[in-house]
């Protein structure tokens, strides 16, 4: 009994340090397609990603060297990366996975600011990424697959959701009603760049497209709300690698 009592008081000091060093906990938003809505998790970065299955992923892993205490992504992901790693059998090395906008590194339109894309087996052999590559195309849930000759060092693979807005690919065209981690994007870019009337919440509503309009005014684009591919191109072109300014929310 006391030795229980002991263990108890043991973990609820362990959980009050865990919340209270805050990089040690990270608020994770899941996109949630079959019921619409954005759902809210508060996990240690050695806790396995939600949806994640036999602790595969760890939030430590999925946030790999961002340095951010809220990360997101979407449902669809994690089972694509639950299946393909399931086919895969081993354990992955996740070098880059999630990263925030204003915290650059990929290009401007990147699914890895959409928490869509994994970088992985960066500490296997060609040999070993070329079989890594072949499962992750024969598994088929992956979206895009990139080539060994654009990314030999290390194996690239994302989700992608929605018509993208621009030809040239990228993230779909938003407006009022929008919801989901492109909305995410959005929302972190516009207040980056301090058009801080949206928030961070997923949700495309009145606040965000009142942040749009003054972008696209400021802009000299069309201010309609939308965002459609030049509004996406302005934006993620100015606020990719922008870096930690005064108006991130959440930074
Ligand atoms: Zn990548």
């Amino acid at each position: 009994m006391v030795m229980i009592l002991i263990k108890i008081s043991i973990i609820i000091i362990i959980q009050e340090i865990n919340r209270n060093v805050g990089m040690m906990m990270a608020t994770i938003y899941v996109f949630n397609p079959i019921t619409n809505l954005m759902e809210t998790f508060n996990r240690g970065l050695d806790e396995p990603m939600p949806y994640n299955v036999g602790n595969t992923l760890s939030v430590r892993e999925f946030r790999a060297n961002s340095r951010t205490p809220v990360v997101w992504t979407d449902r669809r992901t994690m089972q694509s990366w639950n299946t393909f790693r399931a086919q895969y059998g081993r354990s992955i090395y996740v070098g880059f996975a999630f990263k925030r906008i204003w915290e650059g590194g990929h290009t401007g339109q990147s699914q890895h600011y959409a928490g869509n894309a994994f970088d992985m087996g960066q500490n296997l052999t060609s040999a070993g990424r070329a079989a890594m590559r072949e499962v992750a195309d024969s598994s088929g849930v992956w979206s895009y697959v990139e080539p060994a000759n654009l990314t030999p060092t290390w194996v690239h693979v994302d989700r992608r959701f929605g018509v993208p807005a621009c030809a040239a690919g990228g993230f779909p065209t938003l407006s009022v009603g929008s919801r989901g981690v492109y909305v995410l994007v959005l929302q972190d870019a516009l207040n980056a760049l301090g058009y801080t009337g949206a928030g961070l919440d997923g949700y495309f509503g009145n606040g965000t497209r009142l942040a749009v309009v003054s972008f696209q005014r400021a802009q000299g684009l069309g201010a309609d709300g939308v965002v459609g591919c030049a509004t996406w191109e302005r934006l993620t072109s100015l606020a990719n690698g922008v870096g930690l300014t005064s108006t991130v929310v959440r930074p």
